[in-house]
């Protein structure tokens, strides 16, 4: 029997009494949100702030033209061969919308500034896109990401209303990673850290690289786990579909990474660790309820795993999810119930997505006033520490 204690006390839980726990908190948040019940948004807006919300996008997409030529040499050469699913991905889209999404990648102003006041978004968190640094060499990897970051900061200082940035970093080197994530805090003003999935096959839930999240604990920021492509070993049978990109394979591989983090035990060891997952959490809410009733029956009883917790606690309290690519009214709600409101933030994706359908279809949803601003721009504010 799982050694787990629900997050309300030290009482130990069974699968029966994890589920039923689970159920009357999803229902609370349902109520809470004003998906279920009638009491829902005229409770939210006790004590509610007036005034136009202010969008703010946070997921949007960077590449400098260093990376961009880094990353045709690496895949002209080594890349074919020990990144076949990132090869695939890069030939699903035609032409000319590459060229569109690449123009936009690297605009640092005008591009960038005129499709987000067409769009209504007041502020972007910037990231570097995928697959970023993590495809190289660890020295070149390092030189890359922080030149990145000193191009993206440039922006930030330019139109600091406008732009916040997520520091690159790279795997390929745990201490010197943590070493950039903190230059790029201290003295860039990132408000935390973005990885692309896996670094060369290689998972975070591997010791080696703990210094990140010892970094980003003591800094108190978030890592943003952005999708890539699946790692080289899981690769195979999204080849022939051609389905290693946005369509199915950044989910299948970055919900195994972010599950890999909590069966791994990374919070149990970095309680105040926060993980931010876009595109509605890659699944994972959708998931959460089967994932504690199983893993209660595979993992837990062989004593082959003994968390403190069951899994959706620490999805819970350790996540944070975005609404990238997924900005339609049902996952958002799930997301809502299972997360909880104050763990849900809006992001457009752009330039992989156009924003103006973004906040378009998200307003569709219909939230209310109250719970769009949290999404849109209060949760955004608190975890990237924004200035209102
Ligand atoms: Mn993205």
């Amino acid at each position: 029997m799982t050694e787990g204690v629900d997050s309300d006390g030290a009482r130990p839980a069974t699968a029966k009494a994890d589920r039923r726990q689970f159920m009357r908190r999803a229902t609370a948040l349902l109520g809470a949100v004003g998906l279920v019940g009638e009491r829902g948004l005229a409770q939210a807006a006790d004590g509610a702030r007036t005034g136009p919300v202010a969008r703010i996008a946070t997921e949007e997409a960077f590449v400098t033209p260093e990376i961009t030529a880094a990353t045709l040499a690496y895949m002209a050469g080594d890349g074919a061969r020990d990144e076949p699913a990132l090869a695939v991905a890069r030939t699903v889209t035609a032409p000319a919308v590459r060229n569109a999404w690449n123009r936009r990648l690297t605009d640092f102003g005008a591009l960038r500034l005129e499709e987000m006041d067409a769009a209504g978004i007041a502020m972007q968190i910037l990231l570097l896109s995928s697959p970023g640094v993590q495809i190289f060499a660890a020295d070149q990897a390092a030189e890359l990401a922080r030149h990145a970051n000193d191009t993206a900061a440039r922006l930030c200082r330019a139109y600091p209303s406008r732009f916040a940035a997520l520091a690159a970093i790279a795997p390929q080197s745990p201490s010197a990673a943590a070493d950039e994530l903190t230059r790029s805090v201290g003295e860039l003003g990132c408000r935390g850290a973005m990885i692309n999935s896996h670094t060369k096959g290689e998972y975070l839930d591997d010791p080696k690289f703990w210094p990140i999240f010892e970094a980003a604990q003591a800094l108190d920021v978030p890592i943003y786990l952005h999708p890539r492509e699946p790692s080289p070993a899981m690769a195979g049978p999204f080849i022939s579909p051609r389905a290693t990109g946005s369509i199915w394979g950044y989910a299948a591989e970055t919900g195994l990474h972010a599950l890999r983090l909590i069966l791994g035990g990374v919070f149990d060891n970095f309680p105040r660790l926060q993980i931010i997952l876009g595109h509605g959490g890659e699944a994972l809410p959708f998931f959460a309820d089967r994932i504690d009733t199983r893993y209660a029956v595979e993992l837990a009883p062989g004593g082959a795993r003994s968390l403190k917790f069951q899994p959706s606690h620490y999805l819970r309290e350790n996540f944070i999810v975005t609404t990238s690519g997924m900005n339609w009214k049902q996952p958002v709600e799930l997301c809502l119930a299972v997360m909880g409101p104050e763990r849900v933030m809006f992001a457009a994706d752009w330039p992989f997505e156009d924003a103006s359908e973004a906040v378009r279809t998200f307003d569709a949803i219909g939230l209310g006033e109250t719970l769009a601003r949290r999404v849109y721009e209060d949760n955004a504010r608190r975890v990237f520490r924004l200035q209102a």
